[in-house]
């Protein structure tokens, strides 16, 4: 049965390749003894979880559109019956009482045993539903154990597109070491972390597609259009020659761009325009001196404390910052104290809160644990010495944390001195302006920073309360709303006249729709992921910047999306 899904595509291009799902167990559990007067406690665990995952998948069946093809609702109710079927219902709880084991490793052994009945079927048909097995035994676990997760196992020879519920930051970060050709999830918006990562691996990515991980099948061939959020499922061969040549022509259009690498950012009146680039970890380094960006406008230094159960020290950061700064010999490299908290959560980090965006999140979190920032704030000291270090503060919004982040840095910079240890007296430091509150009261922040960067995936969300990571209200979520168009523009101005440098660093820097916008509003430094720079580049290559300041001022006097979009395509044209 071949169908179509929609969502939002976060990441541009085509992709095709059988489909690698991934499951929220490794199936590697755990086996241990229980106690005989814990043995009874120990099924009900197991009825437990047998009935959360009963109720997730009815909760599926209902939520199914009614255009949805019959076979959604046929394959929903396929896993109901193999969950109800006693031979996993029942089954795991006699071996839990016989055995005096625990629930899941009950719950593995009966699937394995179910799974060598499948293998000696003839029928090809049957034989493959053990896969529908082993994704309803996962569901079981996953509600048993939690959520750790690992990618099913398949022919790991053809590159393949990974099918997730959804994907954590440092999820991505895994994979970024694994060979996909593309990235579909159920969850997320344009703007999260994991977006921002899919992007960072330069593969076709779809988020939001609601029910892709439960109606998608190991092998299953798919085609993603990561450009227009499209992902077919099972294609016929017309369809898979369409999308093949589609494939061929975006990926000659990208090889053509890539000639523009060492050609300089400047508009037809003949300015240059600065653009950078966004790192998370010191190895980006090379996608970065390949895509001709002029220095690193964001390093978002929190990947470094990812996937790992303790936290780098000072001098595993100090060597990291160190690499940065030379591999870009002498171009600037702004290094972003640690944002952690809200969607990008790390081991050892703060509590999980209801509201993990207006928590203690980033600056806030660094203040609260001055050890912790002092280690950072030395490591980025230390590296300044070794070339164009910057250090920016990630989501300000009052001037005490300013002035207690300054001094916190004061009191770094008198430690290396006393130790004698060499750094950068005049390193520059800067504020992401990405709260509201801090776009508004610019000037009382102004007078204590060297330079803005406007983050504009936060200032987004902060100044529609629509949160970036929920696809629900990924519609919502609009970068042309005249109070983010004003806000921006109004931190450009501001900047402009007190003489601070500013860049953007959101995505919004990367998009090359808005690129004439955003020089129309005075920007002359953009910070994007460096697979943007070259579409980025060949907008400010044609575009005559005078001609774009009435345009762009026009647009920040707009009510309507309409309007605000018909002079949009006017400026674009
Ligand atoms: C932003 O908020 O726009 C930004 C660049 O920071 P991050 O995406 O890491 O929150
Ligand atoms: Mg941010």
């Amino acid at each position: 049965m071949s169908f179509a899904m929609f969502g939002i595509g976060v990441s541009g291009g085509i992709a095709i390749g059988p489909a690698r799902l991934l499951s929220h167990t490794s199936l590697e559990v755990a086996h241990y003894a229980v106690p005989a007067e814990q043995l009874d406690r120990e099924v009900e665990r197991f009825d437990g979880a047998v009935e959360e995952v009963r109720g997730e998948l009815e909760t599926l069946r209902e939520s199914v559109p009614a255009a949805a093809p019959a076979e959604v609702d046929a394959f929903l109710q396929l896993h109901l019956m193999i969950l109800n079927d006693a031979t996993l219902s029942e089954a795991p709880r006699t071996l839990i009482l016989q055995q005096g084991c625990n629930a899941e490793w009950a719950l593995k052994q009966q699937m394995d045993t179910l799974i060598r009945q499948f293998e000696a079927i003839e029928d090809m048909y049957l034989r493959e539903r053990q896969a529908d097995v082993v994704q309803v035994v996962e569901r079981v676990l996953k509600a048993l154990l939690g959520t750790t997760t690992t990618v099913s196992g398949g022919n790991r020879d053809t590159p393949g597109i990974l099918v997730a519920h959804d994907l954590s930051p440092a999820d991505m970060m895994l994979f970024k070491q694994q060979s996909f050709v593309a990235f579909i999830t159920d969850v997320g918006g344009a703007t999260s972390h994991t977006a921002i990562m899919a992007r960072s691996l330069n593969i076709p990515s779809v988020v939001a597609l609601h029910h892709g991980w439960s109606l998608v099948r190991e092998n299953e061939i798919l085609i993603v259009d990561g450009t227009q959020g499209v992902v077919l499922v099972n294609p016929d061969r017309q369809v898979l020659t369409e999308y093949r040549l589609r494939q061929e022509q975006w990926d000659l259009e990208r090889q053509k761009l890539k000639r523009l690498r060492s050609t300089r950012a400047t508009t037809l009146d003949g300015v240059d325009i600065e653009l950078h680039a966004n790192i998370e970890l010191p190895a980006d380094v090379d996608q970065v001196r390949k895509s001709g960006a002029t220095g690193i406008g964001l390093f978002r230094s929190e990947f470094l404390f990812m996937n790992r159960p303790d936290l780098p020290d000072e001098e595993e950061q100090f060597h990291a910052y160190r690499a940065v700064a030379e591999a870009m010999r002498g171009q600037p490299v702004t290094i972003r104290s640690l944002d952690i908290g809200n969607d990008k959560p790390i081991e050892q980090g703060p509590r999980v809160t209801n509201n993990p965006a207006l928590g203690l999140r980033a600056v806030r979190y660094c203040l609260s644990e001055p050890r912790l920032f002092n280690g950072q704030l030395r490591a980025i000291l230390r590296a300044s010495h070794y070339g164009n270090v910057k250090l920016l503060i990630p989501m300000l919004s009052n001037r005490a944390e300013l002035d207690q982040t300054l001094a916190m840095l004061e009191q770094a910079r008198a430690q290396l001195r006393a130790e004698g240890i060499p750094f950068d007296e005049e390193m520059p430091v800067g504020g992401m302006i990405e709260v509201p509150a801090a776009a508004l009261a610019l000037e009382s922040l102004l007078e204590r920073l060297d330079f803005l960067s406007i983050g504009t995936n936060d200032l987004i969300q902060y100044t529609l309360a629509i949160d970036r990571t929920d696809d629900s209200v990924a519609h919502l979520y609009d970068p042309l709303h005249p109070a983010v168009l004003f806000l921006v523009s109004h931190v450009i101005r501001t900047a402009s006249k007190h003489h601070v440098p500013v860049s953007v660093c959101g995505e919004m820097a990367g998009e090359p729709q808005l690129t004439r916008l955003l020089l129309g509003f005075g920007l002359r430094c953009f910070s994007m992921h460096p697979n943007h720079l070259p579409v980025v580049k060949q907008v400010v290559l044609k575009t005559t910047l005078s001609e774009t300041e009435s345009t762009a001022r026009r647009i920040l006097g707009a009510h309507t999306a309409e309007r605000i979009s018909a002079l949009l395509a006017k400026l674009n044209s």
